[in-house]
């Protein structure tokens, strides 16, 4: 282990560059970081600091660029900005006004993106699955999505490189490509036996894990105290964010983070036709950050609309839209959630909500009657989040407050269903404003006949496991999880906005390195994958042969 440990320090510092002395932040990294000035030209610049902005950034300083990250939401600090609170956190959210369509909308806000330094990770549960190696190749397999221009064997090492950073605890994984995880699973608590025991009754595999906590001190980050709320910030450091696993190292490595700065558009030189940098705004004043290269890593629903947003006379209908494929073939999973009552206490919040999954559903199987399939997970949400759960069953006054009371006798899964990437689930602009003048994204969204066969089977198998276990009560709510898409990689540039290397096809200088390229979504957590395209395009950046491919 200590052996891994300083391989994993050589490369990515971070957990070590963190204070030793009960404080969260290393306030001295952050006044004596690096500041570019408007004029200087960096190498390069990224919009948005979260699980693809932050590892590209830390990856590049690491090599000697110059290089910055400007994100529109603050630079947190654990110990000021974070409370144990659900109702106090709702500050992490990207909650900036957007418009929601199509015959199955869906809600945004405190459900998907979040804002400021660390991206959506700083509140994600914390679950860090590999997609499976099917996932490259859904067209070939299945005949629904698309085929990546990049393999899951091309990607391997990037999964395992990021894994090691967060780094993973869990049990080995046998589904997929089967592989095993830096640290050893964690002890579950009362929502994760129970999943366990009804599976096991059922005849399905379950397995601890794997989740981005480690299980035991990382470098100066605590052990993980179990106390649940992963959603609302880890105020204890030990959840893995790029706020605490890239960004320490990227700033020692000479990168500049500038919170507070919203981009508003990517400038292309009508001539050349090349990226010359952002415009932003900070401290209510527009500014100009030059650049030789610009990437673009703002969270699936942010970066189409920068993009469009972007259009000039050299592209009229928004930056790398010549073939209208900005915004298209956004995925949200189907995130059905079943809990069951026991009659011994559950304690569902005694845990950090990831706890235990299974993937035995991941593939398509032809008995079910749809394409691909989900997986499952242990949720446990804390009691605002349960009153969401009851009420969107319609139970109101009386009985909600029954249910509320009755809380810790509750456990509660949730499926993660692949819904098929469609092109006509996309974003446009909308005709409505931001506060900086700007439209916002509209975003509409309709599920086909697979995605909804596949929401039902997973919550027949939901139900069953926690009948088995014992539950003398169910109840399934249905809701989405996870934005990914809307700039997708591609082989060329008819079917999609990046190449493999996440270069866009139309400005050569232009970067995308967030979720948005996913080209399939799978039934696995994104965040892993988005950090492992990200690193690996780092690679090609730093080796020149980003360009040449
Ligand atoms: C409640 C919840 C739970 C989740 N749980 C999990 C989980 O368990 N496992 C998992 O893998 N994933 C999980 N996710 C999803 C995961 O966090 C995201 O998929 C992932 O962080 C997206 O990465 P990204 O790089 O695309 O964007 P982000 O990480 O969201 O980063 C985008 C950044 O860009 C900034 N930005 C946007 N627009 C601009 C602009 N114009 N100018 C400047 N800055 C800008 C934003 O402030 C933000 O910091 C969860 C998400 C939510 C909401
Ligand atoms: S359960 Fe662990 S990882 Fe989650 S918030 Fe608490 S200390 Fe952090």
């Amino acid at each position: 282990m200590r052996s891994r440990y300083r391989e994993v320090r050589a490369r990515n510092e971070s957990a070590w560059l963190l204070p030793n002395d009960g404080r969260r932040t290393d306030h001295r990294l952050r006044q004596d970081m690096r500041r570019f000035a408007d004029d200087d030209e960096l190498d390069l610049v990224i919009v948005g600091c979260g699980a693809g902005g932050s590892v590209l950034l830390q990856r590049l300083a690491r090599a000697g660029w110059r290089v910055a990250a400007l994100d529109a939401g603050p630079f947190w600090d654990p110990d000021a900005d974070w409370v144990s609170d659900e109702a106090g956190s709702h500050h992490l959210y990207w909650t900036e006004p957007r418009v929601i369509a199509g015959s199955d909308p869906v809600p945004l806000g405190s459900n998907n993106s979040g804002r400021g330094v660390g991206g959506s990770m700083v509140h994600y549960a914390g679950y860090t699955p590999r997609f499976h190696p099917s996932d490259f190749m859904t067209a070939t397999l299945d005949g629904v999505g698309a085929d990546w221009p990049v393999s899951y064997s091309e990607l391997r090492p990037y999964y395992e490189a990021i894994e090691a950073e967060l780094p993973v605890a869990g049990e080995h994984w046998p589904w997929g490509d089967p592989h095993g995880y830096p640290h050893r699973p964690h002890p579950v608590g009362g929502n994760g036996e129970i999943f366990l025991r009804g599976a096991r009754k059922l005849g399905i595999t379950a397995k601890v894990g794997p989740v981005a906590i480690p299980n035991g001190r990382f470098g100066n980050r605590p052990h993980c105290i179990y106390r649940g709320f992963c959603l609302q910030g880890c105020k204890v450091n030990a959840k893995a964010s790029p706020l605490i696993t890239h960004v320490p190292d990227a700033l020692a490595h000479g990168a500049e983070v500038r919170p507070d700065a919203m981009v508003t558009r990517v400038a292309v030189d009508e001539h050349t036709g090349l990226a010359t940098g952002v415009h932003y705004v900070r401290d209510g004043r527009e500014r100009f950050q030059k650049a030789r290269m610009v990437a673009v890593a703002g969270y699936s629903i942010e970066t189409p609309r920068l993009l469009l947003n972007s259009a000039s006379p050299r592209f009229p209908d928004g930056l790398c839209n010549e073939f209208d494929q900005v915004g298209r073939y956004l995925m949200v999973q189907g995130a059905p959630q079943t809990a069951g009552r026991f009659d011994a206490e559950v304690r569902m919040y005694k845990a950090p909500p990831p706890e235990v999954s299974t993937e035995e559903f991941y593939e398509t199987d032809p008995a079910r009657g749809a394409k691909r399939g989900f997986s499952v997970q242990t949720v446990s949400p804390l009691p605002i989040t349960w009153a969401e759960h009851v009420s969107a069953q319609g139970h109101w006054g009386h009985a909600l407050r029954e249910y509320m009371s009755d809380y810790v006798h509750w456990s509660c899964l949730g499926a993660l269903c692949e819904f098929l990437a469609l092109p006509e689930n996309r974003v446009t602009l909308a005709e409505e404003k931001d506060s900086h003048g700007l439209p916002v994204a509209r975003f509409s969204y309709s599920q086909c006949d697979n995605d909804r066969a596949l929401a039902k089977a997973a919550q027949g198998v939901m139900e069953d496991i926690l009948r088995a276990a014992g539950a003398d009560e169910v109840i399934t709510i249905q809701r989405y999880a996870h934005l990914v898409g809307g700039a997708r990689m591609a082989a060329d540039e008819r079917h999609g906005v990046v190449d493999r290397n996440c270069r866009s096809f139309a400005v050569p200088n232009l970067y995308i390195t967030d979720g948005s390229v996913l080209p399939t979504q799978g039934s696995a957590n994104p965040a892993l994958t988005i950090m492992a395209v990200a690193a690996r395009a780092a690679d090609q950046l730093a080796s020149g042969s980003a360009a040449s491919a």
